[in-house]
């Protein structure tokens, strides 16, 4: 954060994950990101489960606000809401007692798209062949990722070298492991081109059609809620 702070200004800084929650310490990241940029919208996405383990979060977003907490509702099962009530009546309680922060919750399910076919070692990019289309429909393409000190064009280009060293990912990857994030000694004008960007030649890994698919209801078998890495 400290490396950028002089040099971009987000309209909303989103606190991700995974699941951010899971972090012992988020309420902390409030405040440091608060640090380094004074007028971002703050934003934590979660699925909600673990928010109970945070009781100083809602206090630390209303204290660097503006702010905001949207749970994305991942399945619609009746199983799945009816594990969902209670963090309704935890975030219900967060509101009435910090009412400048904004807390929402969004439907993901539904909206989940395939970022590539298969997957673990198998896992292939697709081949359509088509950057501007796969931009042009892409729910990722405004959400560049600050990670590793760098600033990456999106998620699914800013994590696939882990998935790569993790799983050992097939030569077809190589292009899109090639791909060059936007380092902290870049210039304004390099700064200025990256953010001017849409399409570039590494959409090509991603589908130019809208593929839907239905996520499986994301516990393990013990109950405990987990999310799904499967897509975006
Ligand atoms: S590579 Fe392009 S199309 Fe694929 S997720 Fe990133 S921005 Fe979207």
């Amino acid at each position: 954060m400290r490396s950028w702070s002089r040099k971009v200004t987000p309209q909303t800084f989103n606190l991700l994950g995974g699941e951010p929650a899971i972090h012992p310490d988020l309420p902390a990241f409030v405040g440091l990101v608060r640090k380094h940029w004074p007028r971002s919208i703050i934003r934590i996405a979660t699925n909600g489960f673990l928010l109970h383990r945070h009781p100083t979060l809602p206090a630390e977003l209303e204290k660097h606000g503006p702010s905001e907490l949207v749970v994305s509702v991942h399945h619609g099962s009746p199983e799945y809401l009816s594990r969902l009530e209670p963090v309704r009546a935890l975030l219900a309680g967060w509101q009435q007692a910090h009412p400048r922060v904004s807390f929402s919750y969004t439907p993901s399910a539904g909206r989940w798209t395939r970022r590539y076919l298969g997957e673990g070692a198998d896992m292939k990019p697709f081949t359509d062949k088509n950057p501007r289309t796969s931009w042009d429909i892409c729910p990722a393409r405004t959400c560049a990722q600050l990670h590793d000190g760098k600033i990456w064009k999106c998620a699914p280009l800013a994590y696939l070298p882990m998935q790569a060293e993790k799983f050992g990912l097939g030569p077809e990857w190589d292009p899109y492991l090639a791909y060059k994030p936007l380092e902290p000694g870049s210039s304004s004008k390099e700064i200025a081109e990256f953010f001017g960007r849409k399409e570039e030649n590494v959409c090509s890994m991603c589908s130019a059609k809208k593929r839907l698919f239905d996520l499986p209801l994301p516990y393990r078998s013990t109950g405990a809620p987990e999310m799904s890495a499967a897509g975006t």
